[in-house]
Order: C-alpha cells, then sequence, then structure tokens
C-alpha cells in the first residue's frame, strides 16, 4: 500500500562504518533486519560537520554557505562579539514550517536549531541550544507538561569532566527520558511526519569513542548496551507501526578517534599574525588592531579585513588575496609533535562554497582549514599550546553519516545531508 505517513529517527553522530560492525556483532538485530529490505548506505555530511550546520542542512535543503548556520559559534565582524547562531539565523524556512503549510500534522523532537520554536501545525520541542524546555516549545503549553515529566534537552556533559562512569549512567537515564517522551506523543498525536532525534549517541561518542575502539573492558560494553537499548525501541516501534508507514533512519556526520585538539590561533600567534590587547584575551574584541588573521571553531580563518572587521588592518584587493595565498601554503606546513602532518586542504572561500551567490559569500570564512583525520582543529583564543589532549576522545568525520529508507525515494548514488530535505518534501507531494 501506498505510504502516507512518515516516522524518522535521528541518531546524531552515528557512522554507517559503526553500524556495519554493530550488525556483524549482533548488537543491533532489529535495525539490521529493517536496513536488509531498505536502502542503506554511507551519506557525506556537510562543510564543516558540525550538528548545527548538518541538521539545518537536512531541515532546510541547503548548504551552510546558504542557510547561514556554520558552526556553533559566529561572529559580527562591525564589533567583534560572538553569538550562537540558532534558528533566528536560518536563512532559509524549515521542512516543518512547509510541510506544516501544506495541512500536515508535525511532531519533531530534540532536533539541533530547532530554537527559539516556530509555529508549526503540531508540536516542535527544541534540541541541545535551548535551556529552558519550557521555552523552546511550540505549542507553548506543553512546556508545563514536559518539565513535569522529567524531560531533558541534553546530558550534562560537564559531569563527563568529573565523573566518566557517573555520565555514562546519566546518558541512558537521558535516553529514556527522551524514549519515554517520544512514545507518549507518538501514541496521543496525530501526526504525518513524527521525528525524533537522538544526542546522546553523539555525546557517547565525544567521551568513550576511543575506549571502545581499544576495547576497554567496562567502557566498550556499555557504549553497545547504549546502541542495544536503542535497537529494543526500533524493534517496538517497527512492531507497532501502521501499515502506512514509511521509515527514515539517519545520522549527521561520522565518528573518528581524536588524536589532538590542534589551536589554530596560538598557530597564527606564534606566526605573527595575530595580537591581542590582554593575555588571556576574553574575547574577538581584543584581538590588536595589527592583526591579520583569526581562527573559529572548526578551522575557519577570517582575514582581519580593513571596511568589515572594527580594527581590519587588510586591504582588500592584492594585499587581501597575497595574505590568503601565504596563508593556504603556511598552515599546510603544521606538523603534529609525532611529525606527521596535520593540514590536508585549505580552500578559498568560493572554493569550498561554489553554491554561494555573492551577498552569501560575503559573510563566509574568508579559508577553510580541513585537518586529516584525528586532529580537531579549535578556534580558542590564547591557548597556551598549539596541541592537546583532552577529556574529548572523539570528534566528527564529513564522510561517514548513514542513511536508511524505507519506502521513501532516496537518490541511490551517494549524496549529502542536504539532500534528504527534498526526499521528504517530495514524499509528501
Ligand atoms: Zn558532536
Amino acid at each position: 500500500m501506498k505510504k502516507s505517513r512518515l516516522f524518522i529517527l535521528a541518531l546524531d553522530g552515528t557512522p554507517f562504518t559503526l553500524l556495519q560492525k554493530l550488525f556483524r556483532e549482533g548488537v543491533m538485530p532489529n535495525l539490521k533486519n529493517l536496513a536488509e529490505e531498505s536502502v542503506f548506505m554511507q551519506m557525506d555530511s556537510v562543510q564543516p560537520p558540525v550538528s548545527s550546520s548538518a541538521w539545518a542542512s537536512f531541515m532546510t535543503g541547503k548548504t551552510p554557505a546558504q542557510h547561514g548556520i556554520l558552526g556553533f559559534v559566529d561572529r559580527t565582524p562591525a564589533d567583534m562579539n560572538w553569538y550562537i547562531p540558532n534558528a533566528e539565523h536560518l536563512r532559509a524556512k524549515t521542512i516543518w514550517q512547509i510541510l506544516s503549510e501544506k495541512g500536515k500534522r508535525v511532531f519533531v523532537m530534540n532536533v539541533p536549531v530547532t530554537f527559539p520554536p516556530k509555529p508549526v501545525n503540531g508540536i516542535s520541542i527544541c534540541g541541545f541550544l535551548g535551556n529552558d524546555i519550557r521555552k523552546g516549545v511550540w505549542p507553548p503549553e506543553i512546556g508545563t507538561l514536559l518539565k513535569a515529566r522529567g524531560y531533558r534537552i541534553d546530558a550534562d556533559t560537564e559531569m563527563a569532566k568529573t565523573n566518566l562512569p557517573a555520565f555514562m549512567d546519566h546518558l541512558f537515564t537521558v535516553l529514556e527520558k527522551r524514549l519515554e517522551t517520544m512514545r507518549f506523543f507518538y501514541k496521543q498525536e496525530r501526526w504525518d511526519v513524527f521525528m525524533t532525534h537522538i544526542m546522546e549517541t553523539d555525546r557517547l561518542h565525544h567521551f568513550f569513542w576511543e575506549y571502545f575502539e581499544q576495547g576497554h573492558d567496562l567502557f566498550k560494553a556499555r557504549f553497545m548496551e547504549l546502541y542495544r537499548r536503542i535497537d529494543v525501541e526500533i524493534g517496538r516501534i517497527l512492531a507497532e507501526a501502521e501499515d502506512d508507514t514509511a521509515f527514515l533512519l539517519l545520522s549527521d556526520h561520522g565518528f573518528c578517534t581524536l588524536r589532538y585538539a590542534v589551536y589554530l590561533n596560538r598557530w597564527l600567534t606564534d606566526n605573527g599574525y595575530l595580537f591581542f590587547r590582554s593575555k588571556p584575551p576574553a574575547g574577538l574584541h581584543e584581538i590588536a588592531p595589527l592583526s591579520r588573521a583569526y581562527s573559529l571553531y572548526p578551522g575557519r580563518i577570517y582575514i582581519n579585513l580593513k571596511g568589515r572587521e572594527k580594527e581590519g588592518s587588510v586591504e582588500p584587493g592584492t594585499e587581501y588575496e597575497q595574505l590568503r595565498s601565504e596563508l593556504i601554503i603556511r598552515l599546510k606546513t603544521i606538523m603534529d609533535p609525532s611529525g606527521r602532518p596535520v593540514v590536508k586542504q585549505v580552500l578559498r572561500r568560493e572554493e569550498a562554497y561554489p553554491e554561494a551567490n555573492a551577498e552569501e559569500i560575503q559573510r563566509l570564512p574568508d579559508l577553510i582549514t580541513e585537518a586529516f583525520r584525528g586532529y580537531d582543529l579549535k578556534g580558542d583564543l590564547g591557548h597556551a599550546a598549539l596541541f592537546n589532549k583532552t577529556i574529548f576522545n572523539g570528534m566528527h568525520t564529513d564522510d561517514d553519516a548513514f542513511i536508511l529508507a524505507k519506502d521513501i525515494a532516496v537518490a541511490e548514488e551517494r549524496f549529502s545531508i542536504d539532500k534528504l530535505f527534498r526526499a521528504v518534501e517530495g514524499f509528501f507531494e
């Protein structure tokens, strides 16, 4: 029968290759069975492969250059202040708004960049950019209900810094709240599209990925247990699903072991491109006027450009182009403490985002630095060392997300997450 409703489950940061491994080891039998009767393949993330950017692309069908979300932080060059991009900064309508306008009933829970909430024909529960559930939901009155049910927007990652075993337990608790809330609304709401996003997988990977890969006694078993728990829930959803339901499961990026955090602003300072008024600098506004370049996470390089940055020092035109060319060459010479190269390539913004129009291109970083696997290009200001190992032991990759599509048409050739918007829109036409 023709399917008329769509159930979407998002596992943030779950790699295609990890699922293949978990299938082989018998950890996810329900998902494995579903994959065998579905389109199941590897998918690309976006540039940069951060959750805000990738989910914004899924929801709008645009690339980061077009929708305007290029990371967890951004800056206003005229006053050199930070801000955290959220739904208000999205430069395109979301699939939830579009389907609502067509009269479809929408349920969407925990997807990044849905805060602050926008009106939908149904329910929208914000993801991790919101911090008070009562302000993060549409319609507003369900905030009180969620609060009373003990719903959690996100895990408390601060806990990981002091007590990893307790943080692992906490991830299971938060996941349970999410699944319980999903079941509650799945039963009682009338919906055409129902999307639940699970962030706990991403949080698990950031703190436990290396333990899993190395076969740590306790953490490897617990890592697999979290996936087993998700698989049990998938089995329940499939058993209870009506005949009219199609399924779409996906992640937004892959994961790998983090070898080193690399502090590009340290490198720019050590190499005479960046100066601060005070040490340690309190923010971008403390970048001294002589500076020529600075960086934001991940690997975004901005030229301190006259007429754009508050105290720009680099002339547009020849000087700007010469500086970009020089940085492209010099950034590639960065070596890690064991002598391995860190930077895979450095692209000019017009090369990295050829789809961007003249207006969009003006908002983009001047250079985009892409590292080899395992190097996380941080944007901290005034960090003491160029390289560091931190509590984080997993990091995102741009090439190992997954897509599983049953009874919804998707392209057969490899594609990136922004292309799924069209698949979802097309399903309802
Ligand atoms: Zn992440």
